[in-house]
Order: C-alpha cells, then sequence, then structure tokens
C-alpha cells in the first residue's frame, strides 16, 4: 500500500483500501494531495495590478495552495464527515457530554438573516433584535436558576468556570479576605474543576467522597477553615448523582465564610426542576452547548454563560445589556469592581439564538421533562444493565447518566477501553471511560432524552451481548477492536505531544501517531 507524506495509505476513490477492508470506506487524501498547485479550481482573468501600495507587505513567494473545483472541494468534505461518528448518524452516550439531538428549527432561527447577517460593531439601534435575544436568553437563565445576575459571554463550560471563580475572588479581594487561599474540590467534581482554581492561584484541597458516591457535610465541615474561599461542587456529580446533602454544605460554606461555586454543566438533569438558587449557590455556570442543545464537539463552539448572586454581581464581566428609553445596549465600561471583558464583543450570538429557540420552543413545561427523560433514560438503561454490569453506586437513582466499574470484566481479559473500542464495530459512539476517577474502570453512560425506547433497547441488547462474548472468552473480539472503523487504535498520547499540524510537500516530516 502506498503511502502519503503524513504516513496514511493513499488511494484515492478507491473502495475497500482502509486498513480493514471495510467496503465504501476510502482512504481520504488531504487537499494538497487531491489538487495541485500549478492549477487553479476557477477560470479567472489576469489582473493588471496598479501601483503597488504594499511595499515591503507584498508576498513575494506564492500561496502554494491547491486548486480545486468546488465538486472537487465539496467532496472532500462530505467524504471526511462520512468517516465521523456524530449525533446526527447514531447514538452518542458520552457521559457527561450530553450529547443530545441539536433540533433543526435552532438551526434554521439562527440562519435568519436579522441574527446571521449582522455585525458586532454595528450601531445597538440597527440590531434591537438581537440584544433583544440575549435580554431574554438572560431573563430565561436567571429563571430557571433563580438567581440575580448572569453572564452570558464566557466561550464554554470551562471558561464560565474560571470567570466565576474570579468574580468569587475579586468580591473577597474587595471585602480585604485575600487571604483566603484554599478552593475545596470533592473527589468527585469535574477535572475542570481543580484545574479552575489552580489556575487563578489557588490550593486544591480535595473532599474524599462517601462510599455512596455522595459528599459528606462532615467531610466539608472538617475541610473548612478561614483559609478556604470556596468550594467547587459539581451537581449533579460526576457518578451521575444529586448530592443529597447539597443545602447542608451551602450552609456551611457560607457559615465559613465561603463562597459556593456550582459546576452546573450537568444542568440537562434538573432544568426545570430544581432552581440552583434555591439551594445557596452563590456562582454557575450553565453549558448553552449541553443543556440548551447547541452543537458542540466538532460540530460547534460553546457557550458557558454564568449565574451570580447578588453579592457577586458587581463583579461580572463586561458587556452587560441595559435597558434604556431608546432600547436595549450593551454597557462596556463599569465601576471599577468589574472585571473587564473575557472575550471578543459579546460572545457566542449563533449560540444565544439556538438556545434561546430551544427555550421557547420546550416551554417551562417542556425543558422539565426534558429532564425529566433525560433521568428516565439513563434510570430504564441502568435498570436493563445492571444485573450484568457492575454498579458501584447502588444505593441512589441515577440521574442523567449511568455509572458502571470494570468489576463485571475481571478475569476476562478486557478492559474497559477494549469494550469501548468493540462498541464502535457496533455502530455506537463509546461511553465516557475511566472517568470518573472514583470508580476503577469507569463506563458512564449519558443517553440524554432524546433517544427513543427502540434505541436504547437496541444499545442496551449491544452491550448485553458484548458482556455474554467477553464472559465467553471472546477477548480477541475486544482487543483488536475497532475492526471496523477508518481508523483503528491510536497512539492518542503521540498525537497530543507530537501533532503533525503542518503539511509539508517532501515527506521529511515525523508520521502522524497512528
Ligand atoms: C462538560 C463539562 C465541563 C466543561 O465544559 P466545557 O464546555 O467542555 O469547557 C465542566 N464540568 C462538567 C461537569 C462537564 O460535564
Amino acid at each position: 500500500m502506498s503511502m502519503n507524506s503524513q504516513g496514511r495509505p493513499t488511494g484515492i476513490g478507491t473502495l475497500g483500501t482502509s486498513a480493514t477492508g471495510s467496503a465504501l470506506l476510502p482512504e481520504e487524501p488531504l487537499l494538497f494531495e487531491i489538487g495541485d498547485t500549478d492549477h487553479s479550481g476557477v477560470d479567472l482573468p489576469d489582473v493588471e495590478l496598479g501601483e503597488d501600495r504594499l511595499g515591503d507587505f507584498a508576498r513575494r513567494s506564492p500561496l502554494d495552495l491547491p486548486g480545486l473545483t468546488e465538486p472537487e472541494a465539496m467532496r472532500h468534505y462530505v467524504r471526511l464527515s462520512r468517516l465521523n461518528h456524530s449525533i446526527d448518524s447514531g447514538m452518542y452516550p458520552l457521559g457527561s457530554c450530553t450529547m443530545k439531538h441539536n433540533p433543526r428549527l435552532n438551526e434554521k432561527i439562527a440562519r435568519l438573516p436579522g441574527f446571521a447577517d449582522i455585525h458586532p460593531l454595528q450601531p445597538f439601534s440597527t440590531v434591537q433584535g438581537a440584544l433583544a435575544v440575549m435580554d431574554q436568553l438572560s431573563h430565561w437563565l436567571m429563571t430557571l436558576t433563580n438567581m440575580a445576575a448572569v453572564a452570558l459571554s464566557p466561550k464554554a463550560g470551562a471558561h464560565g468556570e474560571l470567570l466565576g471563580m474570579m468574580a468569587i475572588k475579586a468580591a473577597q479581594d474587595a471585602r480585604g479576605e485575600a487571604g483566603r487561599r484554599i478552593v475545596l474540590v470533592p473527589e468527585s467534581a469535574h477535572g475542570t474543576n481543580p484545574a479552575t482554581a489552580a489556575f487563578l492561584g489557588y490550593t486544591v484541597k480535595a473532599v474524599p467522597a462517601r462510599d455512596d458516591g455522595t459528599v459528606d457535610v462532615e467531610a466539608v465541615k472538617a475541610a473548612l477553615s478561614s483559609e478556604v474561599a470556596a468550594i467547587m461542587l459539581t451537581n449533579p456529580n460526576t457518578c451521575g448523582l444529586f448530592e443529597p446533602q447539597v443545602i447542608d454544605i451551602a450552609r456551611a460554606v457560607h457559615e465559613a465564610g465561603a463562597f459556593f461555586y456550582c459546576d452546573g454543566a450537568n444542568f440537562n438533569a434538573i432544568m426545570g426542576v430544581v432552581r440552583p438558587g434555591d439551594l445557596g449557590i452563590d456562582a454557575m455556570h450553565i453549558n448553552l452547548h449541553k443543556t440548551f442543545s447547541t452543537p458542540h464537539g466538532g460540530g460547534g463552539p460553546g457557550a458557558g454563560p454564568v449565574v451570580l448572586s447578588e453579592a457577586l454581581a458587581p463583579f461580572a464581566p463586561v458587556p452587560f445589556l441595559r435597558k434604556t428609553s431608546g432600547g436595549i445596549e450593551l454597557v462596556e465600561h463599569v465601576g471599577e469592581q468589574a472585571l473587564g471583558r473575557v472575550t471578543a464583543f459579546q460572545g457566542q450570538m449563533g449560540m444565544y439564538v439556538r438556545a434561546l429557540t430551544y427555550m421557547l420552543s420546550h416551554g417551562g413545561d417542556g425543558l422539565a421533562q426534558a429532564a425529566q427523560d433525560a433521568v428516565l433514560n439513563a434510570n430504564y438503561i441502568k435498570a436493563r444493565l445492571e444485573a450484568v454490569f457492575s454498579v458501584p453506586f447502588p444505593d441512589y437513582p441515577t440521574m442523567h447518566e449511568a455509572l458502571f466499574d470494570d468489576s463485571f470484566l475481571k478475569g476476562t481479559g478486557v478492559s474497559t477501553l477494549d469494550f469501548a473500542k468493540a462498541l464502535i464495530d457496533e455502530g455506537f459512539h463509546p461511553m465516557t471511560m475511566y472517568f470518573p476517577l472514583v470508580v476503577h474502570g469507569a463506563m458512564l453512560v449519558e443517553p440524554t432524552e432524546s433517544e427513543s425506547k427502540q434505541t436504547l433497547d437496541r444499545f442496551c441488547d449491544v452491550m448485553l451481548a458484548l458482556a455474554e462474548a467477553a464472559k465467553a472468552g471472546q477477548s480477541e473480539r475486544f482487543t483488536g477492536a475497532p475492526f471496523k472503523a477508518p481508523r483503528r487504535r491510536l497512539d492518542e498520547t503521540r498525537a497530543a505531544r507530537q501533532p503533525v499540524l503542518k503539511w509539508e510537500r517532501e515527506s521529511e516530516v515525523p508520521q502522524a501517531a497512528e
């Protein structure tokens, strides 16, 4: 088999040439390998250049872009898209990621010219509709959470977390309590929580999980002191459980003069049912790209608005909305306390439109039903699998995701990784693996509310059949999997540490991870 300069097999359009011999999975060359730099995909007349006004900025070497026709370029990207698994092609039960269906209505509304064709530097008077979308979205987020303020602009959950913790830090500095240098993070927290605290220079102190997977208020109390700035609690936590003592935890944290940051990325499990403000939370990010169905992963940018309590609201970043007699405007400059700006312009406008469309098309009762259906679906999977798969925390019903550990695979020679890879051959995206860290060989399955019972049953049937095959000693079906994917097992560590990001003409380049 011939290889290209990146060490991948070549053979455009030839069927059955992938490593697995699967039909209709052609290897896809790079655009540079399809087109060449001597030709152009379009006929452009020669241009008479006038006076050169670029001086030293004028390009001296050729651009070296491949010339492709529109169908060649189109086919390249369509073929690439078919090599990938997406929520539009099948179930994607990746725990903690809420890979739910992205309703096409959201897309239709986001493409209206009044939203899609405007520019952030237009005068406010010409974009009142877009500003009204931001205002209504803010209203819904504050109502659903019962919180006093919201900062829309962070561009991801982790970014929102950072902003929320920066607001807490600023509030404590303003109170003359800059000496609070510790942030408590329960073991069942999402990995971004300790990362955020550490990034801001805090010392992270872990709070151990109880045997039942929840956080013990007594352990929190024991860890609290006048040096603690905040606790960062994920609720529902990464074991898929709602923290039963969350109100007591909030009270203890406040009594110690600290703030309660809640990681609300898993809001999909409780929206319309529980208002985080009622639990005593001071700041919480919400992932529009999870709970409110805007495309994410390979499909689009995130948006991680942060809701804030009254005490933290003065520390929110700019810009924020203000209603005047002339309409709505974005305020760019406020008092000394505000954090300044955390994004360019106003954040991810297209995601705001999609999220608000989702909210309005569901209504308050529809959002609550979506959360309840997400929880029902996860419990259905747990109930169908628990006789065969090992459930580490059986005491509570699960919330929006079902957690299993790898003890059911003991003695089979099959690991969690092998099992997940075998799922690919069955047409499903793997579940989240080895996370949360509190259980051994974790498998975290989040079906979301948008899967039908038929799909859930097919998934459960496949999971049970795979478990049976593993127990029957068919380990080669797992350790070599996936057999039917266009790529088999990648050296992900090498790909992350030595990424090949640049195409070079001659093969003097390190090989891509394979
Ligand atoms: C997804 C997730 C995050 C991070 O959100 P990003 O948008 O990926 O930055 C944080 N916490 C939890 C619990 C999550 O599920």
